[in-house]
């Protein structure tokens, strides 16, 4: 059946039946507002998904569209090392598509909000000429949340998970099916469509006040830590050497190896920076954050901006970190202290 036929009330409706009940919500989907209960200081954020834009059906599915919408607004909020609770959907539908695939995207919805502990509360449905989401996330933050203004020089600099897995498998997604055969390549392509948002880690390095400034990386690990630099009015110090990379993207990246983990989008990790003197407590809470926290670099005089060095110390030109293939693609603007780098 498509939409044009089952029409906007019978879509919410099944929405409605389908969605989860949560905790501190008195009235969810079907009044005017939802109302909701909350004692405490509160995260809000938002996030738009445009197709062509941010996503292409050819290479996602419904259901990864669904969790992914999903897991890019968590990660925002594990950022602050928060907690979230309601999330409010929005959608623009084109009247030809099926009923049964706007199921298969709330699906995936579902599945990473029971995970998470999130309820849908509500949201708004219009049609319109190609798929448009905006989420909007609500959460708390018990300890107190973690800004990315909070970095000193001295700081060292720490990612959780790996770099690089997301982009590198959009470039296999891109690929006929057929060249998409071998082993890691659907490791890759899940880290793409299925990205994880690290709320454990967030939330734990926020409670043991670790993480003194912390950023999700979204738009690539370049791009992001510029802006917690310019937050924190540092400069930083990457070494290239040190940057977590998965097995399978060590054997499948190539030529690719230093471009996509320096630069490359949507690996939805957490970058954060911690004072020298607090490195044994990261170890005692290490095993408990859910996820692997790598050493990447330290935080340095704004003045010095911000260098790659490679195994040798010596600092890397920006063609090196894959700038120059990469013109006009939004995730990898060039961060404006790189650019004053160069110059
Ligand atoms: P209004 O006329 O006030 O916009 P709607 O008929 O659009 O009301 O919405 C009715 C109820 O369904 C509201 O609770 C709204 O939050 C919810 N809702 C509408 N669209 C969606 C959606 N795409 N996802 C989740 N809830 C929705
Ligand atoms: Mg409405």
């Amino acid at each position: 059946m498509k939409l044009k036929e089952l029409g906007e009330f019978a879509l919410i409706d099944r929405i409605r039946n389908a969605a989860s009940r949560g905790k501190g919500v008195y009235v969810g989907i079907g009044d005017d507002a939802a109302w909701v209960r909350s004692k405490r200081d509160l995260l809000l954020t938002s996030d738009l998904l445009i197709e062509k834009v941010h996503f292409d059906l050819r290479w996602i599915s419904f259901y990864e569209l669904g969790y992914k919408t999903l897991a890019v607004n968590l990660s925002d909020i594990a950022a602050m090392g928060g907690t979230p609770d309601f999330l409010v959907l929005s959608l623009g539908l084109p009247v030809d598509f099926k009923v049964k695939d706007v199921e298969e995207f709330y699906r995936g919805i579902g599945k990473l909000a029971t995970q998470s502990g999130v309820c849908l509360v509500g949201g708004d449905t219009s049609r319109s000429e190609c798929l448009f989401i905006s989420a909007f996330l609500v959460g708390h933050a018990i300890h107190g949340p973690v800004t990315r203004s909070g970095a000193k020089v001295g700081d060292e600099l720490y990612v959780t998970g790996t770099l690089g897995d997301s982009s590198l498998g959009l470039d296999f997604l891109k690929r006929p099916k057929g060249k998409r055969v071998g082993k890691g390549i659907s490791y890759l392509t899940s880290r793409h469509l299925l990205p994880t948002a690290r709320l454990k880690a967030g939330s734990i390095l926020a409670k043991e006040r670790l993480a003194k400034a912390m950023i999700d990386i979204s738009d690539g690990l370049l791009q992001d830590l510029g802006h917690l630099c310019r937050a924190s009015g540092t400069g930083a110090v990457i070494w290239q050497e040190a940057l977590p990379l998965s097995r399978p993207y060590e054997r499948l990246a190539g030529g690719n190896r230093g471009r996509y983990s320096l630069t490359g989008g949507e690996d939805y990790e957490l970058l954060f920076s911690l004072r020298t003197g607090d490195r044994g407590r990261l170890e005692k809470v290490r095993k408990s954050l859910g996820v692997s926290v790598t050493r990447i670099g330290k935080c340095v005089p704004s003045r010095q901006g911000i260098t790659v060095t490679n195994g040798k110390g010596k600092p890397l030109a920006l063609s090196q970190m894959g700038y120059d293939h990469f013109k006009g693609r939004s995730h990898t603007r060039v961060p404006k202290r790189l650019q004053s780098y160069q110059a």
